[in-house]
């Protein structure tokens, strides 16, 4: 590639978690050599939610060579074990989606083939034990305890996973001072046009309401749901998938804590959506997702203040969303990122995932300021697949339910689903074979928390059981939740790892 081919000056419009993790992770791996300019506008302000990951996040910290205890005290960082879903197939119902593995698998078989079997074939009273009893996250989490999972591969808290609970305006502001100190220039201002090249349809520039121009070769379009880029000039159409995926509108309110610093997420299922509880050092992030067509705002609005603890930090805000993607993500020199690509509900915590495979796929895509076509079809097309996972998981969550209390959960339980999803239920159902690809978010274990949590069974065990007669099943499986059981009776609280290691110091800024 010749040097007059490379791109020296991209743009991004946005700051958001999007527009500062993009600059963030594009000035570490340019390695400065190249022009970076953010514009963002504090009078649009940012969407201002967002405070729940899942593990990944950890790699794109440790890419960016952000030392954890530094972000988690300067982010008013928490731990994420995991997320506890409260009456979601049924009413007085809980389950637990552990990050990380279920006990350990045995001669490559999964370790849920054995659980099956003890579960269908086993005659002493610990046969119903549920899987997450086997899952060392959920010990940890249900004692609110956390270490570091241990280095020692025998251990059974080596395979235990975590992510955080995080202010995702504080992260902005972190990763806005990490950029910063690599070269990107931070430009204050609201775009008012956005002029293309009539050859090619380009983008070209940017005007702010000041009247200056910022031209650039590369594009970002951070700027959340205005999509003020790849929508308004490239006009992308947004795909919509509220047909399986209801909800439309959040509220959220900040309060204090009255207890126990959880070190995982609640997810408790409401009459027509769910309220999130995401729990910070110093407050609690609370907040309802739900379907306006089966409730108004003022009774959502009074659902979630009853069920809110400790007292108000901040008024109730509500948020309009569309769930869905856009057709391409990356169209001529412009690549969305963050709610200008789409928007999955919150269920998973898996938006600033999105932005992070979206930032890394960007990476390792890196064009010329051609932006050959061959490039952008593949990270669309990689794109498309991420999205189409991910959707499927999170409805499972709704179609998955027993619950006909209210009109909402009547529609969800026979709503239509994608038949990637159906297939996936039907597999399972039938042996406790699950179908997972390398490049999946959600792996094994995650489709197991959520089906067995959910009250979806294998109706028989795996044929290859038949195979494996040498374990003692009933005493293994006994041995693996009784030494979990003694283990974490060991290990620190959370509040006390938080306080000993990252303690939020906000006034340090
Ligand atoms: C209810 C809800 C809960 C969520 N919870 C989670 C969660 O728990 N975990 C998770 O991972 N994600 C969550 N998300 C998603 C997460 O909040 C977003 O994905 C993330 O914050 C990225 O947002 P963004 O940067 O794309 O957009 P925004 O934060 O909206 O930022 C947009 C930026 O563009 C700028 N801008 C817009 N127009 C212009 C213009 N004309 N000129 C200049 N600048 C402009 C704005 O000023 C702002 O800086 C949640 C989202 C919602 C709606």
């Amino acid at each position: 590639m010749s040097v007059k081919d490379q791109i020296n000056n991209i743009v991004i419009v946005g700051g958001g978690s999007a527009g500062w993790m993009t600059a963030a992770m594009l000035a570490k791996q340019l390695e400065s050599k190249v022009s970076i300019t953010l514009i963002e506008s504090d009078t649009i302000g940012t969407v201002g939610v967002g405070e729940a990951t899942i593990p990944p996040i950890k790699v794109f910290n440790r890419m960016l060579g952000i030392d954890e205890n530094d972000f988690l005290k300067h982010c008013n960082g928490s731990i994420k074990l995991g997320i506890s879903f409260e009456n979601w197939p049924q009413k007085n119902h809980q389950y637990f989606h552990p990050f990380g593995r279920f006990a350990v698998d045995f001669d490559y078989i999964p370790f849920s083939y054995f659980w099956n079997k003890h579960r269908a074939t086993g005659t002493d009273s610990n046969k119903n034990r549920p899987l997450q009893d086997y899952a060392s996250a959920w010990h940890l989490a249900k004692n609110d305890k956390f270490s570091l999972p241990a280095k020692d591969a025998k251990s059974l808290f080596s395979g235990f996973d975590y992510a955080y609970h995080f202010d995702a305006g504080l992260y902005a502001k972190y990763l806005k001072g990490y950029s910063q100190k690599r070269g990107v220039k931070r430009q204050e201002g609201k775009v008012t046009q956005v002029d293309t090249n009539a050859n090619n349809g380009f983008i070209s520039s940017v005007t702010l309401a000041s009247g200056q121009k910022i031209t650039g070769d590369f594009f970002i379009d951070c700027s959340g749901i205005s999509a003020l880029l790849i929508d308004k000039t490239l006009g992308i159409e947004f795909i919509d998938w509220s047909k399986h995926l209801l909800c439309n509108q959040a509220i959220a309110v900040q309060t204090s804590h009255v207890k126990a610093i959880n070190p995982y997420t609640r997810s408790i299922a409401k009459r027509s959506g769910w309220q999130w509880r995401i729990p910070l050092q110093t407050r609690m992030g609370n907040g309802s997702v739900h379907c306006s067509d089966f409730i108004d705002e003022q009774s959502a609005m009074d659902e979630l203040m009853a069920d809110v603890d400790g007292k108000l930090l901040t008024e109730p805000r509500v948020i309009n969303f569309n769930v869905g993607r856009r057709e391409k993500f990356w169209h001529k020199n412009c690549v969305a990122i963050g709610l200008s690509s789409g928007f999955l509900e919150p269920l998973e915590s898996t938006s600033l995932h999105l932005i992070q495979r979206a930032i890394m796929r960007l990476v390792y895509l890196f064009p010329n300021k051609q932006c050959d076509e061959i490039n952008t079809k593949l990270y669309n097309q990689q794109t498309i697949e991420e999205y189409e996972h991910i959707r499927d998981f999170i409805i499972l969550h709704y179609k998955a339910t027993k619950r006909d209390d209210s009109e909402f959960w009547k529609y969800c339980q026979h709503m239509p689903i994608p038949d990637s999803l159906q297939n996936q239920i039907e597999l399972f159902s039938t042996h406790g074979h699950l179908d997972i690809n390398a490049k999946d978010l959600f792996k094994q274990d995650n489709w197991l928390a959520v089906l067995t949590g959910q009250n979806i069974l294998p109706k028989s065990v795996a044929p290859i059981m038949a195979y494996k007669q040498q374990i003692d099943l009933p005493r293994t499986m006994n041995s693996f939740y009784d030494m979990m059981e003694k283990t974490v009776k060991n290990l620190p609280n959370h509040e006390d790892y938080l306080k000993k290691n990252c303690l939020f110091q906000f006034d340090k800024m």
